[in-house]
């Protein structure tokens, strides 16, 4: 178990910013760097014990500054679109950047992800972890309330822990997840579409051409989102029942006890063995198969991505949910806390 400290350049102002590398006794590395609390690399053994990274992502900071598509960062305020760009909380509107045409996304332009976050790195008895912190300005991005926001990464024997944690100085809206593209055949391997999915979800959010909650919740059954069992991400992702998004961009409701660490998702991939289990306390999942990444965009170490080459499997409360009463609430109060945990475990299937 070591915490290796890394200068990773700086920020405009000046800013010195770190890339952390935590590994465990596995030799399991994973990679965390205090600008937008991101996830850079994940080394993961296959059958035959070779290690791989399994998350896409870019060699330096001033890529992840010019990067579109929240390669592995922690997405915040709230992750997901807004409708509208504004949400009412105690009788008041809230308009938030509109950043995605009439919408708002991911927390805005400055959103979480783009931000130098405190970091401080320490052994724990769970394993090496690094510590991130945040204090959101009220206005932030159009937001309400001072929001004292925590991450803490902890590479445990398993695998990947994310606690999150915040409190505020007045009533706010808080949806955190982080935003990493898996790729277990390793993140130069190419497209995902032969890996397995399996979701802990009968039901989904219907959406409209703009890809906003409508409100209603369907069932998965018998439909291309029915991930019961496990199956191959790329049997049915043309179907023209997921709409026009290219693929699979949807949230999913899990089945399990609400406010638990209940299982999500498995991803498997059978040519290296690796499986991973997503285990969460969020009422559901975004899945995402990256049908936005452009072909031909440069990744870490010679890599070129394109679509399809990794899956978001963004674990968060429901996308719109200010604006939607029957969705689980994402309000956060002064004297409340936040919490909540994801957990990403590696085993060989
Ligand atoms: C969303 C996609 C969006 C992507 C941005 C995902 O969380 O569901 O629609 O294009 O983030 O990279």
């Amino acid at each position: 178990m070591t915490i290796e400290r890394t200068a990773w350049g700086s920020m405009p102002d000046g800013s010195k910013v770190t890339l952390f590398t935590l590994s465990n006794a596995r030799g399991m590395r994973a990679s965390i760097s205090n600008y937008g609390a991101t996830l850079v690399g994940l080394e993961v053994p296959d059958r035959n014990g070779a290690m791989a990274d399994v998350v896409l992502g870019y060699d330096d900071l001033d890529s992840y500054r010019r990067d579109p598509y929240y390669m592995g960062c922690i997405v915040g305020r709230t992750a997901g679109r807004i409708r509208d760009a504004r949400f009412v909380l105690g009788n008041m509107v809230w308009s938030l950047d509109r950043n995605h045409g009439e919408h708002h996304i991911h927390g805005g332009r400055n959103g979480f992800h783009t931000r130098l976050w405190n970091a401080e790195a320490a052994e724990t008895d769970d394993g090496p972890a690094v510590f991130l912190t945040y204090e959101c300005e009220h206005h932030e991005e159009g937001y309400p309330g001072k929001l004292f926001f925590k991450v803490a990464y902890t590479l445990t024997e398993t695998g990947l822990r994310l606690s999150f944690s915040g409190t505020a100085d007045s009533p706010t809206v808080v949806n955190v997840t982080n935003h990493a593209y898996f790729n277990l055949g390793g993140h130069d391997a190419g497209d995902i579409l032969d890996h397995t999915l399996e979701l802990n979800a009968s039901r989904y959010l219907e959406c409209d051409a703009s890809m906003i909650p409508t409100g209603g919740i369907l069932d998965t059954a018998n439909t291309p989102l029915d991930f019961s069992r496990a199956t191959e991400i790329g049997a049915r992702i043309n179907d023209e029942v997921l709409g026009g998004s290219g693929g699979y961009d949807h949230y999913f409701l899990l089945d399990g006890i609400p406010g638990e660490l209940n299982p999500a998702a498995r991803l498997y991939h059978r040519d290296s063995g690796r499986l991973l289990e997503v285990l969460s306390t969020q009422p559901g999942l975004q899945v995402y198969t990256a049908n936005f990444l452009p072909d031909g965009l440069d990744g870490k170490a010679g890599a070129v991505y394109g679509k399809h080459c990794g899956i978001c499997l963004e674990t968060q409360g429901c996308p719109d949910a200010p604006n939607q009463p029957e969705f689980p609430s994402v309000v956060l109060r002064p004297g409340e806390k936040y919490e909540q945990t994801t957990e990403y475990r590696f085993s060989i299937g």
